[in-house]
């Protein structure tokens, strides 16, 4: 399969051939179909098999195809670190990079000022960690009345650091009727509860992740001394 079989805009095709992305990874392949048709979707991926752009493609194409709120926030992404938040707003400028969509990125630990500015200008996609986020909508920065799609990223360390709270409470200021996206690496109990709640009729997709080797393989680890 090539990128030019998923039925995307020239303007993405693009730039993903000059980002030097010739097939999609298994994922991408499995994922990017389902997305397009605004089907919810929870991916057992992890970082490293591509997942971000399976998401990132679908949602730069299905936010061309309506264009309902130029400028203003109609995807959410949600993250649980400023190093993920970082690299996912990189990778929608670079697949976006041939369309009029604007991206921007909000995460904790800075001084919010420079972000405020950005947010300020208007912008279609927001890719934001948890604590931050929250802060934002406290203070009527951001709004989210005009909320397409939702996507919760690597929620199973979301859990591990203490934002499954957050991350309810984001839920309920965001509208009801959205498409959602959601990956996580493992489906702990509370994980898996927390994606039915979000999820409406989704289509599964699951990846081995590409450091995993073939279960025939015996392996041991014998400790020796340093020298
Ligand atoms: P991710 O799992 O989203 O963190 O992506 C892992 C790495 O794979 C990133 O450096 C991407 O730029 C790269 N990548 C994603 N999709 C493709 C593709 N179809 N072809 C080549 N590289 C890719």
């Amino acid at each position: 399969m090539k990128f030019s079989d998923l039925n995307l805009l020239d303007p993405i095709l693009d730039a993903l051939a000059s980002q030097g992305y010739e097939t999609p990874t298994p994922i991408q392949e499995q994922a990017i179909p389902s997305i397009l048709l605004h089907r919810d979707l929870l991916g057992a991926a992890q970082t490293g098999t591509g997942k971000t752009a399976a998401f990132a493609i679908p949602i730069l194409q299905n936010l061309m195809s309506t264009r309902s709120h130029p400028r203003q926030i109609q995807a959410l992404i949600l993250t649980p670190t400023r190093e993920l938040a970082i690299q996912i707003e990189e990778s929608f400028r670079a697949y976006g990079k041939n369309l009029p969509l604007k991206s921007v990125v909000v995460y904790g630990g800075v001084k919010q000022y420079q972000q405020e500015l950005e947010l300020e200008k208007g912008t279609d996609i927001l890719i934001a960690t948890p604590g931050r986020l929250l802060d934002f909508i406290g203070q009527g920065i951001i709004q989210l009345h005009h909320l397409q799609i939702f996507v919760l990223d690597e929620a199973d360390r979301m859990l591990d650091m203490g934002f499954v709270h957050d991350v309810r409470r984001i839920l309920k200021v965001i509208p009801a009727k959205r498409q959602n996206l959601f990956f996580s690496a493992t489906m702990p109990k509370e994980i898996a509860d927390l994606a039915s709640e979000i999820l409406h009729n989704p289509v599964k997709v699951e990846v081995t992740p590409v450091s995993s080797t073939a279960e025939t393989i015996q392996q041991s680890l014998y400790y020796v001394d340093k020298e």
